[in-house]
């Protein structure tokens, strides 16, 4: 197998059209290049596509996962639990605030949180008085947790839910859109540009609740409030604005939302093309010893990412396929190392059999190239290779 003609294939990558650009180049010749007409028409599009009352965009997940951390009222004394397979931002936002920081184990045969493993922790939780004030549920690789298990959690232990939906705009649960926030506070996308949709830096947040898009509206922009009608003091005058709580500059571009706008228009082609390229991965790698992550019952994934797992699990295996793969030109990822063994976290405690499910995955996981425009070859060439590597098949 020769790969001397083939460019470089990443794992994931943006698709940037005609149209995005020209809809960029439309802000770059208006008036406003942020803070105009074009922001608020991306969170009305965003909310609607997704059917939440309230869209507040941000300059990106990171600031998104922030500030609806604070604006649930985390703070110090209060406790954070995620997956230890994601992002180290959906962990991380809980340390932004003063929070502790913990995790909770998943399920290895799709990679999410588990409902099994959360339940059990809660018991022990009410047990030793130490019960989660925000659980960040992860949708990796586009496919949504079990929502209505979490959310009746939610109820019976009084914690808030925050889905960290990075990866999963465009994807459903139970046959209706991530981000409705049906059985949870605030959902958070990403626009990253390896994500489903790109507005360059950025992200979005959604809620059905008034209060909390208000305060998130708030903190985006330093705290500050401009309605007369919601001032603390009466203002001496036309000029006058509000700083009412510590608010940071959190704000997306004009310039970027009109790129969220335009992509947001080919959202349902982009998702249908991701799961036809997951489709024919399954079928290519059908007789391999390897397993893709499931999609869960009555879910629709967006399919950011195509996650296999390989069934030999020896370390040196991970790193031989890995580099093999690699040095072929092929951008293979893992997504993710266990967020509770980064030196940081490990720095506040966190120790190796913390959560052997998370670290097992950590040591047979890979993620193949997945984006639009994949060329069935690519997939081919990749799986052949991946086949080779393997060197035996089932
Ligand atoms: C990308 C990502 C984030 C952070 O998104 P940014 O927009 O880059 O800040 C958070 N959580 C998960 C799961 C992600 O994949």
């Amino acid at each position: 197998m020769s790969n001397h003609s083939r460019s470089f294939i990443p794992y994931g990558r943006q698709t940037v059209t005609e149209a995005d650009i020209h809809a960029v180049v439309e802000v770059l010749r208006s008036s406003y290049l942020t803070q105009g007409p074009v922001i608020p028409a991306f969170e009305e599009a965003v909310s609607s596509k997704v059917s939440a009352k309230y869209g507040v965009a941000v300059n990106s997940a990171t600031s998104g996962l922030h500030i609806a951390c604070l604006a649930l009222g985390l703070g110090a004394g209060d406790y954070l639990w995620t997956s230890p397979i994601t992002f180290v931002a959906s962990a991380n936002c809980g340390l932004y605030c003063g929070a502790t920081v913990d995790f909770v184990d998943i399920d290895p045969t799709t990679g999410l949180m588990s409902i099994d493993a959360l339940s059990a922790k809660l018991e022990q939780a009410e047990i030793s008085g130490t019960l989660p004030k925000v659980v960040v549920p992860v949708h990796l690789t586009g496919s949504s947790c079990d929502m209505a298990a979490i959310s009746l959690l939610a109820e019976r232990y009084g914690f808030a839910v925050i889905e960290d939906a990075s990866h999963a705009i465009g994807g459903q649960y139970h046959g209706e859109p991530v981000g409705n926030c049906r059985y949870s506070d605030i959902t958070v996308f990403s626009f990253h540009p390896v994500k489903i949709i790109t507005t360059g830096e950025g992200g979005l947040n959604t809620t059905n609740n008034p209060v909390l898009a208000q305060c998130m509206t708030e903190l985006r922009s330093h705290g500050i409030v401009r309605e007369a009608e919601q001032f603390k003091y009466p203002p001496a005058g036309p000029w006058v604005y509000e700083q009412q709580q510590l608010g940071f500059n959190y704000r997306i571009t004009d310039l970027q939302a009109a790129l969220g706008l335009s992509q947001l228009q080919r959202l349902d082609e982009i998702v249908a093309e991701r799961n036809s390229h997951l489709h024919h991965y399954q079928v290519l790698l059908a007789d391999l010893r390897v397993h893709l992550l499931e999609v869960p019952k009555d879910v629709r994934s967006s399919v950011h990412l195509a996650v296999i797992r390989l069934v030999d699990s020896r370390p040196e295996h991970h790193r031989c396929i890995f580099e093999g793969l690699r040095n072929a030109g092929i951008g293979v990822q893992l997504h993710y190392s266990p967020v509770h063994l980064q030196p940081y976290y490990r720095n506040l405690g966190f120790k190796p059999n913390d959560f052997p499910e998370a670290e097992a995955y950590g040591r047979n996981a890979i993620s193949l190239p997945l984006y639009p425009g994949l060329k069935n070859h690519e997939k081919e060439f990749i799986v052949n290779l991946l086949a080779d590597l393997l060197d035996r098949r089932r």
